[in-house]
């Protein structure tokens, strides 16, 4: 309930104004979020790699209405990519970039997202790494797969990302897996209706353990993006159970949640990548973090009430 109310408030501009210049707030943000600049990214980059874990990054903002912003999105990745690269962070892979397509202005229309993804997807090969498209609010999914599907032909190694809340997810990724795609699988960060998606908590688990065995007997890239102690377990068993080498998936983890976690599966071997934001546009993504943990908000009202 809580989650739901603070997720609808997330589009109030008051409460926007609220957040944005609490002085308390900033502490939090710094405890997810690398910095405002693609420097300040490289920096975090590089101790995350140095710590043995794997990154991909993300240019915060979403939802861009205007063209000359998802162009300038689009040249912000440009040159992160280069930049990346440049550091010899890309090598492998380890390094790989995060797109919100409607950042790129999906809602502007699928040609102009396409042509923006496309150019990123060019920047990101010509550094020596990978794309992976994020999953929105439900309006966002079906152009967003069919943009994936199609720059595939040119991009075989763009990724795309499942989220467990959604009731076609499981059919999404019957059809991602047989084609071998890089999948990441998450459990879904947005409010949606009952229509189209499972709204109790143990509804979403259980279809993210669905999706999760789907995905690990196929023959793609499982890219399992949770912090949740349980399904990491089943993770775990079920890498055995199939016989997946330890290269042929990966864990996922926001940067700033669970870090000794990420260490340790690291230290066991297992390949852990890094969800690191960075960027001045900062305020929806803290939203949604903070609905999903009561303590955070807790700790943000109480930051609130000593500021107004
Ligand atoms: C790498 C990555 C990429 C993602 N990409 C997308 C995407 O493209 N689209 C999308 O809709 N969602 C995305 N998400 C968000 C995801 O959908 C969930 O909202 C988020 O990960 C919380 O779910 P959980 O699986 O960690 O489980 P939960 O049940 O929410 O949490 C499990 C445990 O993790 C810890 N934890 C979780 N959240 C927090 C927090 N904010 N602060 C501190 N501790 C916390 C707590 O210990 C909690 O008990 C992504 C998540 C990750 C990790």
């Amino acid at each position: 309930m809580l989650r739901r109310a603070l997720l609808a408030a997330s589009a109030s501009n008051r409460l926007r104004q609220l957040i944005t210049t609490a002085p308390q707030t900033r502490a939090i943000v710094d405890s997810y979020v690398a910095g405002e600049t693609a420097d300040d990214a490289v920096r975090v980059t590089r101790a995350l790699r140095a710590a043995g874990l794997l990154v991909t990054l993300d240019y915060l903002g979403e939802d861009t209405k205007d063209p000359a912003q998802a162009a300038a999105v689009t040249d912000e990745y440009i040159q992160l990519a280069g930049k990346l690269g440049a550091e010899g962070l890309t090598e492998g892979g380890a390094a790989e970039i995060s797109v919100k397509p409607t950042a790129v202005g999906l809602f502007l229309g699928t040609r102009t997202a396409t042509e923006n993804i496309r150019r990123i997807c060019a920047a990101a090969r010509e550094a020596g790494t990978a794309v992976t498209l994020d999953a929105e609010e439900f309006a966002a999914i079906e152009p967003t797969l069919r943009i994936a599907a199609q720059l595939r032909a040119d991009y075989h190694d763009l990724g795309c990302v499942i989220q467990a809340c959604l009731r076609r997810s499981e059919a999404d990724c019957r059809a991602l897996a047989s084609y071998g795609v890089r999948v990441r699988l998450c459990k879904g960060a947005y409010d949606e209706p009952e229509s189209v998606a499972f709204t109790a908590r143990r509804d979403v688990d259980s279809c993210y353990a669905r999706c999760l065995r789907i995905l690990m007997n196929g023959p793609g890239y499982p890219m399992l993006a949770t912090h949740d102690p349980r399904l990491i377990q089943i993770t775990g068993a079920l890498a055995m159970l199939t016989g997946r080498a330890p290269d042929s998936f990966e864990y996922q983890m926001l940067y700033g949640i669970r870090p000794a976690e990420q260490r340790r599966l690291a230290n066991e071997g297992a390949r852990v990548r890094v969800y690191l934001p960075y960027g001045g546009d900062w305020y929806a993504y803290l939203v949604r973090r903070l609905a999903e943990r009561p303590r955070n908000l807790a700790f943000f009202l109480r930051s609130l009430r000593s500021t107004s």
